[in-house]
């Protein structure tokens, strides 16, 4: 028998057959198949939840004793399960009495699967997050799959909620209290093995041929329902959790904990910890109460919608533009071995290319290399590749010092030193040696695009690949596309930076493209402050109140001082002297303190750790008296908003959307607050615009662009909605 449900054509283009198939297999197992075929992955949204639902009552209305004698719900898909809920959904409730609603009816079909009187197992194949996590615990039994693919968690918290089906009832129960704690504030995922360890799964077995054997599994089951022994939280854990007080200070110490990263700035985490300190021993119904509540307030706070807009134009970028990769990229060439070279040789071959790693000496190769294994390692001890995978994937870097062996190169990524005949010279040099259709992609910070294309015989193979530092962490590529630019070239570079994990945004051949030149307005800012005797501390501490990662100088010496003077020097003779003075800096460059790699910087290093602020820098009395924390932040915030705003009227990028992604992934800017330009509306063009006149007329090298002044003029805002 093979029931399939047929849900009616709608917008979302789903096919007839509907996401969810159910058929009796001739052991008298129940198969629930979820193969949405509209999209590529799983999603829990309002059609798969009644199609669950007709599930059930076809299941009930069947059942006698022969039939169903178990069920296991598994994807249609391959190396897949239930990727999570739809964010998309969540933008469409209008009230927290709807999203409760919402929550609610899910919670109660997810309750009625949990009761049903026969054994329920969830086959885990693939991505199993979220919703998708939540229905799995709702079944009495888990197993997954060895496949790589396969990450279980409960991401909620990075959208700013938290699991609203049941899942922060159902994980304590099953895992103990702490460990759920610990998954549900960081969001982190667990593979297969690590879901073992912590009982959240019963059984890992092979990928190859996993339905088949997940239905063995459950027959062995059905023959012994002794033989799964699950393992509880350890002993020292289920005492903590046991015993009331202990319970209540490892709860209001993960409070503390969540207080001191965040500034308070994310409810989700509080909430989080609140639910789970209510709930823990009540029944199931008073349970998902608190839980549905909860969800509900916090989709509606502003913290959340932002999270959810960051998510959305994240998952926008991986798509916008539709474009496969133009030209199969499989040997790739990477011409410098410092900091950046070495690490994006490592994220080339990292995800299965062939790579040429060259440089003029042989130190910079040695530690690239040597870098890269001990990355490779780290995947390693994580369970993510095996050691042959690793030795194969070091073998695909070849460190060399010519330009021979160039015949197949699919593209050429420079990262040599900031110079342009240098890196003019190396691009003439290396067009006699590649093939025809080879993209030619840089790195450079703040050089013109353009300009390096001199005198090449194809100029339109030269795009811009921007990476921040360190390259295998900051999530953000900058695209760059010169008016020469062959569009073939660069659809494969933002293709490319896709293929890496990168989010890419496409950005004109500006100085400073977008990234730098909002920043270096933001950080000259606190170097001026800092300047006319504002404490360092108090200018760090003021922005990461605001929410920023790192303070502004302390970023200023990760970078080095050397660099962001060069950055600075490059701005201001583009843009007439826009930026505040930094005197500050060339005193210090100078002396040689060029930051963390000296040791000295606004800030003392010892053996890697910041120590006290340089004293070399005086803070003596400040000119303007004392600032607060709030008006330090809004001098720096206000010249960032007021770049952004000349670089949107010069079309270096295209829309908000993109400085806002931009600024999120290329500096940590907070995510909570939905991005630059999205905080610049939350806290009003006129007061912006204001404050910045009122600098300028107090000696500021720079006042309110055209633009801004205009927007506060007519009302408007960066953002229709
Ligand atoms: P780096 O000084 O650490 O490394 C440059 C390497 O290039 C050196 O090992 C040098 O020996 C080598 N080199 C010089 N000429 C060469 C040539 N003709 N062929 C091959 N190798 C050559 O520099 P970096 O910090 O890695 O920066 C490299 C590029 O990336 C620059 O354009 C820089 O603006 C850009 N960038 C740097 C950062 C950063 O934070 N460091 C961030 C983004 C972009």
């Amino acid at each position: 028998m093979s029931l399939a449900f047929r849900e009616p054509e709608e917008e979302t283009g789903r096919t007839e057959h509907g996401p969810l198939r159910l058929e009796a297999h001739a052991s008298g197992i129940a198969l629930v198949w979820f193969d949405d075929p509209a999209r590529k992955v799983n999603l829990l949204d309002s059609e798969s939840l009644t199609a669950l639902r007709r599930v059930l009552d076809a299941l009930r209305q069947r059942s006698d004793h022969a039939y169903p004698r178990a069920l296991i719900l598994l994807s249609g898909k391959d190396q897949q399960f239930i990727a999570g809920a739809d964010v998309a959904e969540f933008d469409r409730l209008t009230s927290p009495e709807e999203a409760e609603a919402k929550s609610r009816e899910a919670q109660q079909l997810f309750e009625e699967f949990s009761l049903l009187p026969y054994p329920t197992v969830a086959a885990i194949n693939g991505p199993c997050l979220g919703g998708g996590t939540e229905l799995a615990l709702a079944m009495r039994y888990r197993l997954a799959s060895n496949a790589r693919k396969v990450a279980i968690g409960l991401p909620e918290v990075q959208l700013g909620i938290l699991p609203g089906f049941g899942g922060t009832q159902r994980l304590p129960r099953l895992i103990g209290l702490l460990p759920s704690l610990d998954l549900l504030l960081t969001g982190r995922s667990l593979d297969s093995r690590r879901a073992y360890r912590v009982g959240l799964v019963d059984a890992v077995l092979p990928h190859e041929r996993f339905s088949e054997r997940a239905i063995q599994w459950t027959e062995a089951l059905l023959q012994d329902p002794r033989g799964v022994k699950r393992r509880g939280p350890p002993l020292g854990l289920r005492v903590i959790e046991a015993i009331a007080p202990l319970r209540t200070a490892v709860l209001a110490q993960a409070r503390r904990r969540v207080l001191q990263q965040t500034h308070g700035h994310y409810p989700a985490p509080l909430e989080i910890i609140g639910v789970l300190r209510t709930t823990w021993g009540a029944s199931s119904a008073d349970g998902l109460k608190v839980e549905r509540e909860a969800v509900a307030r916090l989709l509606f706070t502003p913290e959340s919608k932002n999270l959810r807009r960051i998510f959305t134009l994240r998952e926008e970028a991986k798509r916008r533009p539709e474009t496969p990769l133009a030209r199969n990229v499989g040997h790739v060439a990477v011409m410098g071995a410092g900091t950046m070279g070495g690490e994006i040789a490592y994220l080339f071959s990292s995800r299965g290319a062939r790579v040429r790693l060259r440089d003029l000496k042989p130190d910079p190769l040695l530690r690239s290399l040597s870098h890269a294994r001990s990355l490779f390692e780290r995947e390693v001890s994580r369970g993510r590749l095996t050691k042959a995978e690793m030795e194969q994937a070091l073998g695909r870097i070849e460190p060399v010092f010519d330009l021979s062996g160039l015949k197949r190169i699919d593209l050429v990524l420079e990262a040599v030193v900031e110079d342009l005949p240098v890196k003019q010279a190396l691009f003439r040099e290396l067009e006699a040696q590649v093939p025809d259709g080879c993209v030619f992609a840089t790195n450079t910070s703040s050089l013109s695009v353009r300009a390096m294309s001199k005198g090449l015989r194809v100029p339109g193979r030269v795009v811009g690949m921007h990476f921040f530092n360190p390259a295998t962490r900051m999530p953000l590529v900058e695209v760059i596309r010169t008016d020469l630019s062959d569009p073939t070239a660069v659809q494969t570079v933002i293709a490319l930076a896709r293929r890496l994990g990168k989010t890419p945004v496409l950005v004109a051949d500006a100085p400073g493209f977008l990234v730098n030149r909002v920043l270096m307005p933001y950080l000259s800012e606190a170097v001026a402050l800092v300047e006319r005797g504002q404490p360092v501390r108090a200018v760090d501490h003021a922005l990461r109140d605001f929410g920023m990662p790192v303070g502004p100088l302390e970023l200023l010496d990760e970078i080095g001082l050397d660099v962001a003077r060069k950055v600075a020097h490059v701005l201001n003779d583009s843009f007439g002297n826009r930026l505040s003075q930094i005197t500050l800096i060339d005193r210090l460059v100078a002396a040689g303190e060029l930051g963390r790699k000296t040791g000295l910087g606004f800030y003392g290093y010892e053996g890697g750790r910041r120590k006290g602020v340089n004293p070399a820098i005086e803070s003596g009395t400040p000119e303007e008296g004392p600032l607060a924390p709030q008006q330090i932040a809004n001098r720096l915030l206000d010249t960032m908003v007021n770049e952004a705003a000349l670089a949107l009227e010069e079309h270096v990028v295209a829309r908000p959307e993109d400085v806002d992604l931009a600024m999120v992934f290329g500096t940590g800017f907070p995510p909570f607050r939905g991005g630059l330009l999205r905080f610049a509306d939350a806290v009003g063009i006129g007061p912006i615009v204001e404050r910045l006149a009122r600098r300028q007329q107090e000696g500021a090298p720079a006042g309110p662009c055209g633009r801004l002044q205009q927007m506060a003029l007519s009302g408007r805002s960066f953002y229709k909605d």
